[in-house]
């Protein structure tokens, strides 16, 4: 983003007008700090500005500042349609496909409103007129910080703010330790905490909630986590006999993938979870090094994300999707085998 699309969205701003700000679907705490952070800001300025999720996201993100102004399209169709088809500008941050979208993707399509993307995701689509992608990025809302410095309105960024996009850099950099987390990532959690982001209160609300039935999930997936030596890669497995058995909730299996990564001498991790409601086993893959699960999970998976960090998708049962992943793990033994 150069100095002419700052200048130009500037003006954009400079007068009240409706901005859609829209998450991917099943939104992460990137996700949903990145859009509140944003909405926080742009409402200081008097727009008409409404945050739209395509579907619900975990109960450990709902102590958030104004969450409870989303809008979920998959409850309120009818609504949120007309808000997106009216709006002057419409925000899509963390993601870089309207596919991502799931159900939103025609009404986005459609849209007539000056699209502005603020993303951090491999490849992305050339739909925004304003785009902001850079996939050296921790996370989208380190993205919003740098946005709003750019805009010159850092005085404007308060504890509110602060905390959204607190939660977002943590999240995703599995509290401050991927690779993409960098000296200025820390200086910015500096300056948020200095703005008023509490950080014990933060790692608490989102760490430290879990529910026995959680642990209890943890504990199933954790005896169904299977190593494949020869790959340095291990996997774990959940039926959704399992998750119903233990009362699955939304946001439930967050993290879960990590523990399968964090065996010696693993270089690849991933967990299946069967979704019988829409026919799908939904992926999550990652990785250590240079070994690039967006690659395997865009040729394999119908997925993609960051080279440590995945998601994809499989539409044949838990066990032939298994296979499939075993039976492909040969033809990348050579860059498994090289971290
Ligand atoms: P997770 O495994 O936590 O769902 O996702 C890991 C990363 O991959 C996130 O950055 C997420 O946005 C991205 N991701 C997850 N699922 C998909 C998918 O189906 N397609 C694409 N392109 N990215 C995904
Ligand atoms: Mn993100």
């Amino acid at each position: 983003m150069n100095t002419q699309d700052i200048m130009e969205i500037k003006a954009l701003l400079a007068a009240p007008k409706k901005i859609a700000i829209i998450p991917h679907k099943n939104p992460d705490g990137d996700a949903i700090g990145s859009t509140l952070g944003l909405l926080l800001y742009l409402l200081q300025l008097n727009h008409e500005a409404k945050i739209i999720a395509p579907n619900d996201f975990p109960d450990f993100l709902k102590w958030l500042p104004s969450v409870e102004t989303i809008a979920i399209h998959e409850t309120e169709k009818e609504t949120t349609e007309a808000f997106i088809s009216a709006a002057d500008i419409i925000f899509t941050l963390d993601f870089n496909a309207f596919h991502r979208t799931g159900n939103m993707t025609s009404v986005l399509t459609n849209s007539k409103g000056v699209k502005i993307m603020i993303d951090h995701h491999q490849q992305p689509d050339d739909y925004a007129k304003f785009m902001f992608s850079d996939v050296s990025m921790s996370s989208t809302c380190e993205m919003v910080y740098h946005f709003l410095d750019k805009l010159d309105a850092l005085d404007k960024l308060n504890a509110e703010i602060a905390t959204c996009l607190y939660v977002g850099i943590m999240t995703d950099t599995g509290s401050f330790r991927f690779r993409s987390t960098t000296s200025t990532t820390h200086k910015i959690i500096a300056s948020l905490m200095d703005k008023g982001a509490d950080n014990t209160q933060i790692h608490n609300n989102v760490y430290d909630t879990n529910s026995y039935n959680r642990m209890q999930l943890l504990g199933c997936a954790l005896s169904n986590l299977k190593v494949l030596p020869e790959h340095k890669a291990a996997y774990i497995t959940l039926s959704q006999k399992e998750l119903r058995d233990l009362d699955y909730k939304k946001g439930d299996t967050e993290g879960f993938v990590n523990y399968a990564l964090s065996l010696d001498k693993t270089v690849l991790a991933a967990i299946f979870i069967e979704d019988k409601k829409q026919g799908i086993i939904k992926i999550s893959l990652r990785s250590k090094g240079d070994f690039s699960v967006n690659e395997l999970s865009r040729t394999h998976f119908e997925g993609g994300g960051h080279t440590n960090a995945a998601g994809g998708k499989s539409d044949t049962s838990l066990e032939s999707t298994v296979e499939k992943f075993i039976s492909i793990l040969p033809t990348y033994s050579k860059a498994l085998n090289n971290e």
